[in-house]
């Protein structure tokens, strides 16, 4: 039997591998009991900010990881695919249907059983055939973060994260916006950049995003604007550290008067029917649900108070009239100091029975968030069956993530996204960068399906013909 607490990314798709494996779990979920500043719902795994889960082709490393994730018959992979919506190259998701799937899927699972209220405590976690998995996510609720701070005997580290508003499709004006993907190639700071840049990025296929051009005198005012619009207040702005890809878009107009021309407001590879020329700047909208009634602005996390969010977003061309179904907020997102206190197992170096996974272990995004749950449940499963919980190889995306969180330098540790960077190269890697990836991701998938079939039994068969 394995204790799970928390029900998000990564508490789910741990779940569901450990009740793959044949061990039965008990997961707690506190909401709606009780429920975070920033998750509106009761559904199990309910996305917070963005319904993209970025690059979906093995040329991004994040793409590597979801194929990764496939192999080992990952329930997030598949709700998700199950629930896509256009988004180019980008694998984004109907976030009510992709909750809602995931919430099903656990409920209808003989072995998970959920449990709806707050754990206040770390378990004790004392027994190494009960294991127990913390994925309480970056709103971890503070009875626990508190204890959790004594267990790893660190200061708990945090950094502020931001969420992008959402508009209804009927109130963007369809004469001034116009349907297109950016062309050309994901660039490595794009992929550095992670969720920040994430679907606009990520895709080079037609036309999935909604484009508002701007002038350059349209830009100036809306910079200016940004500038200076009000924030709404936390306590230690001035101290302020948010995470480098998912900056708030007024944080970025005071780096500089190009800083969101170079960043969500590119408007590389875009033309506008209406001129025929490049636009000077672009907000790009996605499609957030099946329904496409609902648009999300990408890349425009914002911290603005809620009236002036309105005000200036409302300057933007084809936005006069927006209404908003969501606007954006700022949130503190609480993670431990991972390197000092995991193994790459996502075990505890001290507590082997007590694992930690999700975006409070370290790492950053949906993805990675349900990965490290992936992980953390094949090897809270092993430790259940008396089995000893086994590393993934480093030459994979999972892998390599799990190394990164238990081996990176402890001081000023910072959560990552998945990159190519965090993969060993090969001794002699061909030439140009595109086929260095493709051999990378080949030799990654050769590797997985070879751990698989040493020792990996899922449903009684072996992990590696498990789809
Ligand atoms: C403001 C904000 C915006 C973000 N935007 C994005 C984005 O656009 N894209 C992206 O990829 N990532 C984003 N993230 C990061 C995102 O939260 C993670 O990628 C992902 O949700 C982490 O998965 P998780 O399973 O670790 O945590 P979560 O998905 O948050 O799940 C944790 C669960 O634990 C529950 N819980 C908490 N405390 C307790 C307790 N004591 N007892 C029982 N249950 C508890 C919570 O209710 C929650 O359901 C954002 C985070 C924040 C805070």
């Amino acid at each position: 039997m394995i204790r799970i607490v928390g029900g998000g990314l990564a508490g789910t798709e741990a779940a569901w591998q450990a009740a793959r494996r044949g061990v039965p779990v008990a997961l707690h979920e506190m909401r709606p009991v009780r429920p975070t500043a920033v998750h509106r719902t009761d559904r199990l795994a309910e996305l917070v900010c963005s319904n993209s889960f970025r690059g979906d082709r093995l040329e991004n490393a994040v793409g590597l990881l979801k194929a990764e994730m496939r192999q080992l018959g990952s329930l997030v992979m598949r709700v998700a695919d199950a629930t896509r919506v256009p988004a180019g190259g980008a694998l984004a998701v109907d976030r009510e249907r992709f909750a809602a799937g995931i919430t099903e899927a656990l409920e209808a699972e003989p072995l998970v059983t959920i449990h709806r209220g707050e754990v206040t405590g770390v378990p004790a976690a004392e027994d190494v055939r009960r294991p127990v998995i913390v994925a309480t996510g970056p709103l971890t609720s503070e009875a626990l973060a508190d204890e959790l701070t004594a267990l790893v005997g660190h200061e708990r580290l945090y950094f502020f994260d931001a969420i992008s508003p959402i508009v209804h499709a009927d109130s963007i004006d369809a004469g001034v916006v116009f349907r297109a993907s950016r062309h050309g190639r994901q660039t490595a700071a794009d992929e550095a950049a992670g969720r920040g840049a994430d679907g606009a990025a990520a895709d080079a296929a037609a036309g999935d995003y909604l484009n508002c051009p701007l002038d350059a005198g349209q830009y100036a005012r809306f910079h200016e604007a940004l500038r200076g619009a009000e924030r709404a207040q936390l306590h230690d702005f001035d101290r302020t550290p948010f995470f480098e890809g998912c900056l708030p878009i007024e944080v970025m107009a005071h780096r500089g008067v190009d800083t969101l021309r170079f960043g969500p407001m590119k408007p590389v590879g875009l033309t506008d029917p209406a001129t025929g020329r490049r636009p000077y700047a672009v907000v790009q909208l996605r499609q957030d649900n099946l329904a496409a009634d609902h648009f999300s602005l990408v890349g425009f996390q914002t911290q603005l108070k809620w009236g002036e969010q309105a005000r200036v977003l409302r300057m933007v061309p084809g936005l006069e009239r927006a209404e908003f179904v969501r606007f954006g907020m700022i949130h503190r997102n609480t993670y431990i100091n991972a390197p000092a206190v995991l193994r790459e197992t996502w075990q505890m170096r001290t507590r082997p029975a007590l694992f930690v996974a999700g975006q409070l272990s370290g790492v950053e995004g949906y993805v990675e968030s349900a990965a490290s749950g992936l992980m953390a449940g094949i090897g809270a499963a092993a430790l259940a069956r008396g089995e000893t919980p086994r590393a993934l190889p480093r030459t994979t995306a999972l892998g390599a993530l799990a190394h990164y969180v238990s081996h990176a330098s402890p001081t000023h540790y910072q959560p990552t996204n998945i990159a190519f960077g965090l993969i060993p190269s090969e001794a002699r890697p061909p030439r140009g960068r595109a086929a260095r990836r493709e051999a990378l991701a080949r030799r990654a998938l050769s590797d997985l399906e070879a751990w698989c079939s040493t020792g990996e039994i899922v449903d009684g068969e072996p992990a590696a013909r498990v789809s």
